[in-house]
């Protein structure tokens, strides 16, 4: 007797259900953005530095119809409701909750002078929210990529990461880099970005992970983050004062040998600001080196010191971020750090695929005793960058 295999959900059904059912009928078409993790360089990017993100296997999709109107219709399959806007009228106040990074990716379009028609839009993301792995980027990143293809902007990935950006400066009021959306819209499989956020160029890094035997295990600490309030604008701040005293346009321009004329120009916390951008962007073209040379095995210690530079240099760790990364790494791992903004969110550990379930039991485990909420435990691998997918 011969049994029929059961078809592979199709990664669309969820969000063309959402779109049925709050919209009716079918969309024009489904884009999807990935989420990203930050393999190594923190808060590089507004110092016009180095950092080498890569896009994981969990993307934001959505679905979209133009509309005849001047009207925009946003939901999503994590509740709340359908929130309708105005496109003569878009601004800060009346684009609540999630709407606010559909909502900026229009006011960045119609900043350039593009023609947006109204739309129904349907999202359906699994990246997991205020995890540090960008789950708004990928949302950001997948409208901006249905809407320049519908309206017919003509914008290629390069465009669009500026264009994102704009939308989270100037309309959501997060003062981010470029990173986050570089791995998004510019990511590959099997490849982390290496992205040089001066002149916005990348290369593609082979980064194959599961090849060498190894996970990627993200830890994400439920600790949460925002990085529209204090921490990620006083970071920036002192990164800007800095490179102001020491006469440079960005922190990019000092090497690690400047730093300790640096140290006697600058109030110590500054400084310490500083040393963690000036070795961070050293540690990222040496991850570069080392992924080319010996491979994915052997970058373990230049995350760990990494993990060291933004706790004590940088202080945006935190307890719970620095018991996963020290727990992975007593289990097994070759290397972990926080990842993303900081101040909560995610840790990656680069783990021996074997090893994966026990320095994931080991992290539980040393949550429980210290009394925090139960982390979530993942693997994600590099994936495929912004994309139509129906
Ligand atoms: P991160 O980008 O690291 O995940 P942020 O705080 O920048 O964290 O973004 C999280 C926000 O993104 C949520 O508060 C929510 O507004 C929005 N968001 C993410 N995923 C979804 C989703 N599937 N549906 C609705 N909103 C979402
Ligand atoms: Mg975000």
């Amino acid at each position: 007797m011969s049994t029929t295999p059961s078809p592979a959900p199709s990664p669309t059904a969820g969000v063309l259900r959402a779109f049925a059912s709050a919209f009716g009928g079918t969309p024009d078409g489904v884009w999807q953005a990935p989420g990203r993790v930050n393999l190594i360089g923190e808060h590089t990017d507004y110092n016009e530095g180095f950092a080498l993100p890569f896009a994981i296997d969990l993307a934001a999709r959505v679905a979209v119809r133009v509309r005849p109107d001047r009207t925009v219709r946003l939901v999503s399959t994590h509740g709340g409701g359908v929130v309708e806007l105005g496109l003569d009228a878009l601004t800060r106040e009346s684009a609540v909750g999630w709407s606010v990074y559909p909502a900026g990716v229009v006011w960045a379009l119609q900043g350039r002078g593009i023609a947006v028609p109204g739309f129904d839009l349907a999202l359906d993301s699994s990246v997991p929210a205020g995890s540090g792995l960008s789950s708004s980027h990928a949302i950001e990143c997948a409208v901006a990529t249905a809407l320049t293809e519908l309206a017919g902007a003509g914008l290629g990935a390069e465009d669009l990461v500026l264009l994102t950006q704009q939308a989270e400066n100037g309309f959501v009021g997060a003062p981010t880099g470029i990173l986050d959306q570089s791995a998004s819209l510019r990511g590959a499989a099997g490849h982390a970005v290496f992205l040089d956020c001066r002149d916005q160029s990348i290369e593609l890094i082979p980064f194959d992970a599961s090849a060498a035997g190894l996970t990627v295990l993200v830890i994400d600490t439920k600790v949460a983050h925002s990085h529209s309030d204090g921490g990620y604008a006083s970071r920036r701040a002192a990164c800007e004062l800095g490179a102001e005293v020491l006469g440079v346009d960005a922190l990019r321009d000092v090497d690690t040998a400047g730093l300790a004329e640096a140290q006697g120009l600058l109030d110590p916390v500054t400084f310490r600001r500083v040393r963690h951008i000036v070795t961070e962007d050293e540690r990222v073209l040496q991850t570069v080196e080392v992924l080319r040379s010996a491979g994915p095995a052997a970058i373990g210690p230049l995350l760990d010191a990494s993990h060291a530079s933004m706790r004590d240099d940088f202080e945006i760790s935190c307890p719970e971020l620095d018991l996963a990364v020290e727990t992975a790494r007593a289990a097994g791992a070759v290397g972990a750090r926080m990842t993303g903004g900081g101040f909560g969110g995610s840790a990656i550990a680069l783990v021996p695929a074997e090893a994966a379930a026990a320095v994931g039991d080991a992290v539980t485990a040393a949550f429980s005793r210290a009394g925090y909420r139960a982390p979530d435990l993942f693997s994600v691998s590099p994936a495929e960058g912004a994309r139509r997918v129906l």
